[in-house]
């Protein structure tokens, strides 16, 4: 690691007792000199579970006092698609691990998806998600519902239940696979239109993939790998926006992969349909040219595309064509991951790097400020899905859910330095910027100078 100042908390007044493992638990912090979106410096008083006031030269009697002198200062990351393998793979990662992995990201929420054993498809097992996050505290767990009963894709699952249950599920997903039965797509998006809940779809035609291991083009063909063409996304998006409208209803477009995919979006934005999108840090970085590795880590679902739909991924995030960053952190045991690339299982990391990703990709070619990223992966996601205690920006009054960030600060990527159970990271050895110091849920510090507390 290197560009890594060591930050200093002291300790001001008369409560505590001044040690660093007591400042986790004060419930008075001053953050002296942080720069707001990247803007002006200046201070942030965090009193209890919200921020009590923002401006220069602020009073810390009482309250620990945390020098952020040239840190960058973000509402707390939101992430929509998180896969935290409890129950079933607590091998790979659990809610604890997985979640002091997106602490530690900046993240102070995450959406958790209903691919688990057993599959997230009733309130008992969303409810056991929550609790369990809940239990942890590093970051709110919001548990995403499974569409389709055991994610089978022949019967929808009680989407009701899991909406009134104490886990209040407004998302649901069959994310792995795909809800490809239209009649299926239909009846669930007219039924969470009654709690304004929203489907999120893993856009994935299985007929035109079956057998698909990297993007379809040249390369494939080169490389003797069966093709995962761009049709295959695309034509489940179009048909998903039109379902969407048709019914008046939610859709959600996960982990969009292809230029064309943007198209569509643009068009059914256009219509003022009720149609929002995510894009991993992955595809906003890295293309199908790291299939020629055989380096199974850069297997992924959708796959990794061409550098033309890189761009188009770039740009339509930057317009707003695409609403969110989402990591889809993919956590899998080595024995499932260091294989030949055929049996490997899909899947990358993603909670301790996208701020860092998305500030190569994003910041770093000028396509977003920090506004603009504490929009894409704070505001707006927030928004999706429909949590209204993050994503609310720093102002007196909103919930102290916030990350510092050193912009300056550039980190080699280490997996054996990660707190995920699993290590199948494609960023090892590459240095990428920015650097979470910091990150506060409803203020309480999970991570100061760079560690979890
Ligand atoms: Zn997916």
């Amino acid at each position: 690691m290197t560009g890594d100042r060591g930050r200093r908390v002291s300790r001001n007044g008369r409560r505590g007792t001044g040690d660093e493992s007591g400042a986790a638990r004060v419930t008075e912090w001053l953050i002296r000199g942080a720069r707001p979106y990247g803007g002006e410096p200046t201070d942030l008083r965090l009193a209890g579970e919200v921020i009590a006031q923002v401006g220069p030269d602020l009073d810390g009697t009482g309250a620990s006092v945390l020098d952020a002198d040239g840190l960058v200062a973000l509402p707390g990351l939101v992430d929509l698609h998180t896969h935290l393998r409890e129950p079933g793979r607590e091998d790979a990662e659990t809610i604890e691990s997985g979640t002091r992995a997106a602490a530690l990201g900046g993240f102070t929420a995450v959406h958790a998806m209903a691919n688990t054993d057993p599959v997230a498809d009733v309130a008992g097992v969303v409810e056991q998600v929550w609790r369990l996050g809940q239990a942890a505290g590093y970051a709110d767990v919001h548990p995403v519902g499974a569409v389709t009963v055991g994610l089978a894709g022949e019967r929808l699952a009680e989407l009701g239940a899991m909406a009134d249950s104490t886990a209040r599920v407004r998302i649901f997903s069959d994310d792995g696979h795909c809800v490809s039965d239209p009649v299926l797509m239909r009846r669930a998006l007219e039924y969470v239109k009654a709690f304004g809940g929203v489907i999120a779809q893993h856009a994935q035609e299985p007929r035109l993939t079956a057998g698909a291991q990297m993007n379809e083009g040249v390369l494939s063909a080169r490389l003797g790998l069966a093709g995962w063409p761009a049709v295959a996304e695309e034509s489940i998006v179009a048909r998903d926006c039109l379902l969407a409208a048709h019914v008046g209803s939610r859709l959600h477009v996960c982990h969009v992969s292809t230029a064309g995919s943007v198209e569509i979006l643009r068009w059914a934005k256009s219509k003022g349909w009720g149609v929002t999108a995510e894009v991993t840090p992955h595809h906003l970085l890295l293309t199908d040219e790291l299939a020629a590795t055989y380096d199974p880590v850069f297997k992924v679902n959708p796959p990794l595309r061409t550098a033309e739909d890189v761009e188009a991924l770039r740009d339509a995030l930057a317009d707003g064509t695409i609403d969110a960053v989402a990591t889809d952190h993919a956590p899998h045991a080595l024995e499932d991951k260091e294989t030949e690339w055929d049996a490997a299982a899909f899947g990358m990391l993603g909670l301790e790097t996208a701020l860092a990703v998305v500030a190569e990709a994003m910041v770093g070619t000028g396509r977003l400020d920090w506004h603009g990223v504490a929009d894409r992966m704070s505001v707006r996601p927030a928004r999706i899905g429909g949590l209204s205690g993050h994503g609310r920006g720093l102002q007196p009054g909103a919930p102290a859910n916030l990350v510092l960030v050193d912009p300056v600060a550039r980190v080699v990527v280490d997996p054996a330095s990660m707190a995920s159970r699993s290590r199948n990271t494609p960023y090892a050895g590459r240095t990428l910027p920015a650097r979470v110091s910091a990150t506060f849920l409803r203020g309480r510090a999970t991570v100061l100078d760079g560690k979890a507390t």
